[in-house]
């Protein structure tokens, strides 16, 4: 049974389901945010259980609270873990109650430029100022020197209040050049629980993931067994069940003996992400969350855990990325997907489907696996070539360029590596605008039937031509 706004009649998720029903308008206030037309929409046909997806409502306390309520299975872990992890103040303090390393910065919320000084003055700039109800890098700002503190802690507080009616923010030390890796856990009802190995999510724009693998080509078995350890903690400290991600800042400067990780926040909920671990894991994640929310134990220990391979994810967004990832909704003109060995494409849309303005322009996520890392990207350079999306802008474009840096082929991520090549990788290089020029030109040429030139006159290149002169 699904759900749907007025502008996701014809989406395929409402073609696919047995049974669908109509929520509300299309702003996600009017609909897909609406918990009380949710839960009746789920009550009225009879359902069990209700699984949040990764969007909107799927780390609400006050959704999963309402669902219980009503007699309702939420298919994630319990509103107070939901509440816990979703104040980044409060998780910070837990966290490290359980011994695991948080990012240095302020002991709770700061309010005053007084205060954002004296931090500054004990952990030296830049510092970062978050919004503790963060998410999506909303609410964010950088103090890169101390007579901006004024204007940062201004400008994140109104964000803060705008994207999530909370305008307490803190501080946190900016830490240059990170890396972004994250670890999957599972944890049953039975007190079991392991972790499903990382996630690198460090190539990012607007602090927003673009593109996930699995392993990360920077972590090794040791750091990755401290990594899933302290995973593991931290879910224990929240009495977390069902599945959840735990992300880590990594702070990849020098030697890798020297690199530190810290705690960033935990995601109580599936996340987009989550198909590179199950291809390098072969657990189907969403199976074992009904299991787990249906009362059942997980049915694998640590050690059945055997990751294989390697595995990548782009994200296909209608945006242009030439235009700082702009969205670019709008109707899907034609639409081939690609597939063969090693591709999965789990797609929300079909051909003549339109890309509604007022939602997250995600329209795929295309994922390869391959043995190692170099036939993942290999097979996924293959099936961006494959892909056609006509319409709308994409970022295929982008991933083209990025799978071909020699940063990138190298593991050499950060999560400013994006900001540090913009020429190279958004804007199209005068190479490949010149290519689609002689492209154009010699199709012109290659498609014209010649024409006799009138009796008398002169054969001309112009003339035969013909209708194609102005091009
Ligand atoms: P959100 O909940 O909005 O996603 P996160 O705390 O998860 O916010 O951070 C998102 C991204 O912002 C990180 O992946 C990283 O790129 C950047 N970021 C967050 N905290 C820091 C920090 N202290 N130093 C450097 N970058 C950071």
């Amino acid at each position: 049974m699904a759900v749907y706004s007025s502008v996701d009649r014809e989406a395929l998720h409402v073609k696919l389901a047995d049974e669908a029903h109509w929520i509300g308008e299309a702003p996600a206030r009017e609909s897909y945010l609406r918990i009380d037309r949710l839960v009746e929409a789920a009550v009225r046909s009879g359902c069990g259980a209700v699984h949040p997806g990764y969007g909107f409502l799927a780390e609400s306390e006050a959704f999963a609270e309402a669902c219980g309520r009503s007699g309702l299975v939420f298919i994630g872990p319990s509103p107070s873990a939901i509440g816990l992890m979703g104040s980044k103040i409060a998780s910070r303090e837990a966290v490290l109650r359980a011994g695991v390393p948080v990012v240095p910065g302020s002991e709770g919320p700061v309010t005053s430029v007084r205060e954002v000084t004296r931090l500054s003055e004990r952990l030296g700039l830049p510092l970062l100022i978050k919004a503790s109800a963060g998410g999506g890098g909303k609410g964010m700002r950088i103090v890169a020197r101390s007579e901006e503190v004024d204007s940062a802690l201004r400008a994140a507080r109104d964000e803060a209040e705008s994207s999530f009616g909370d305008a307490t923010v803190y501080v946190e030390k900016y830490i240059p050049r990170p890396r972004h890796i994250e670890v999957q856990i599972l944890a049953d009802g039975f007190g079991n629980a392991i972790h499903l190995g990382e996630r690198e999510c460090s190539v990012q724009r607007r602090h927003q993931k673009l593109v996930e693998e699995s392993p990360s080509p920077a972590v090794d078995a040791r750091f990755r067994k401290e990594l899933g350890a302290a995973a593991l903690a931290v879910a224990r400290a929240a009495g977390y069940v069902n599945a959840g991600t735990v992300e880590f800042l990594v702070d990849a400067a020098g030697e890798p003996a020297d690199w530190r990780f810290y705690f960033l926040e935990m995601n109580t909920r599936l996340q987009v992400e989550h198909p590179v671990t199950e291809l390098v894991s072969g657990v189907d994640l969403v199976r074992e969350q009904i299991r787990i929310a249906a009362g059942l134990p997980l049915d694998l220990a640590q050690s059945d855990v055997d990751l294989r391979g390697s595995a990548i994810e782009c994200r296909i967004y209608a945006e242009d990325p030439a235009r700082d990832f702009m969205p670019s909704p709008g109707r899907l003109t034609s639409l081939r997907e690609p597939s063969g060995p090693g591709i999965r494409c789990d797609s929300g849309v079909s051909a003549g489907d339109v890309v509604p303005f007022e939602y997250d322009p995600l329209i795929a996520k295309l994922v390869a696996y391959g043995r190692d890392r170099d036939q993942a990207i290999r097979r996924m350079k293959r099936a961006l070539r494959e892909y056609r999306v006509g319409g709308v802008r994409t970022t295929i474009p982008f991933f083209q360029r990025l799978l071909n840096d020699a940063e990138f082929l190298a593991g050499r991520l950060h999560t400013g590596l994006i900001d540090a090549n913009r020429d190279k990788l958004l804007l199209e290089s005068a190479a490949e605008v010149e290519e689609v020029a002689v492209l154009a030109a010699a199709l012109a040429q290659m498609t014209e039937r010649p024409v006799r030139p009138p009796d008398g006159r002169r054969p001309s290149r112009w003339r035969e031509l013909g209708g194609r002169r102005p091009w």
